[in-house]
């Protein structure tokens, strides 16, 4: 089911420390893509589930969605990315999804699990948070199949730029900024210059210039240039409060 990428190490279960669930392709490239990459950079291995590949996009295929996911992946650093293909734009909660997720996860095993932020426009982005944070409490039981061993993510991070709410916190990435817009600019059929949905696709250069704004503004909250947000809902444990940042005045 899962579609494996020409990077993916080997044929055995990849081990991964931290994995983004995201509804669409290209999801993950505006929302978190440059944790992922800042995470890989720190020696971690990260992986991205997309849900669906894109089947009711009025650009392009989901062959070719997959296809642009893969190149994406690599330009993130990403050591595996997987698509589920479950159906776009009607993304259901359903228990048979459950537990396919809940079957990937025992399988990667990732401490750090980003999921997107629960509300939301796109019924299918509050659908893929609602969806991932069950299949995380399911992957922890011990009787759910015999054949994997329980497992659950340590943290959950949820990614909320799509949302606007105040963020628990924000992650620097001013040096893997300019990375991710590589990344999400690799979905050519989404972006590049074309005719066919161009009322409902901004250009390259509005792509550009939106996303530096908004990465911008987050950076801008924690005192550096480029930031993504994210949300928890525990309070943040803090080892050394004299290392706390950013600055208050
Ligand atoms: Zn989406």
């Amino acid at each position: 089911m899962t579609i494996r990428n020409p990077y993916f190490d080997t044929d055995e279960p990849p081990r991964i420390d931290a994995l983004a669930i995201a509804a669409h392709p290209d999801d993950v490239e505006q929302t978190c893509g440059g944790t992922l990459i800042r995470l890989a950079e720190q020696g971690y291995r990260t992986g991205v589930l997309d849900l669906t590949a894109g089947d009711m996009g009025t650009r392009g295929t989901p062959e070719l969605r997959i296809e642009e996911s893969e190149a994406a992946g690599g330009l993130m650093l990403l050591k595996w990315r997987g698509n589920l293909r479950l159906p776009d734009a009607r993304l259901e909660n359903t228990l048979a999804a459950r537990m396919t997720l809940a079957t990937e996860l025992r399988r990667l095993q990732p401490r750090l699990l980003i999921l997107p932020y629960w509300e939301a426009r796109h019924p299918d982005h509050a659908k893929a948070s609602e969806l991932g944070y069950e299949a995380a409490f399911l992957a922890g039981l011990r009787k759910l199949d015999q054949y994997t061993e329980p497992h659950r993510p340590r943290k959950i991070l949820y990614a909320s730029q799509y949302a606007n709410v105040p963020p628990s916190l924000v992650v620097d990435i001013t040096s893997q900024f300019d990375r991710r817009m590589e990344a999400l600019l690799a979905y050519r059929s989404q972006y590049g210059a074309q005719q066919e949905g161009s009322d409902l696709f901004p250009g390259e250069g509005e792509i550009r210039e939106r996303l530096a704004t908004v990465a911008r503004f987050y950076g801008n909250l924690i005192g550096v240039k480029y930031g993504e947000p994210f949300v928890v809902k525990e309070p943040v444990a803090v080892e050394d409060v004299m290392q706390l940042g950013p600055r208050s005045i």
